[in-house]
């Protein structure tokens, strides 16, 4: 399912990449920082894979900050 959350961004470029699904809420700010810097440069910006919400286990597995703001869809 690829559905989008704004205009340019669907949900699956965000979400945890492990699969495991713990991907919600999405932070409302964040995404529309995303989305307000996207209309800004008037280019596409492309998520790295994990560069969204990551689930504690996967933001392990990558060695990410204990604390990292991808933890809190913040990032
Ligand atoms: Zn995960």
């Amino acid at each position: 399912m690829s559905l989008y959350i704004t205009k340019d961004f669907k949900f699956a470029e965000i979400r945890c990449p492990c699969g495991c699904g713990k991907d919600r809420p999405v932070d409302a700010r964040s995404i529309y920082l995303l989305q307000s810097l996207r209309d800004y440069i008037d280019q596409p910006i492309y998520v790295s894979k994990g560069g969204g919400i990551r689930c504690p286990r996967y933001n392990k597995s990558i060695g990410g900050y204990w604390n990292s703001a991808h933890l809190f869809a913040k990032a």
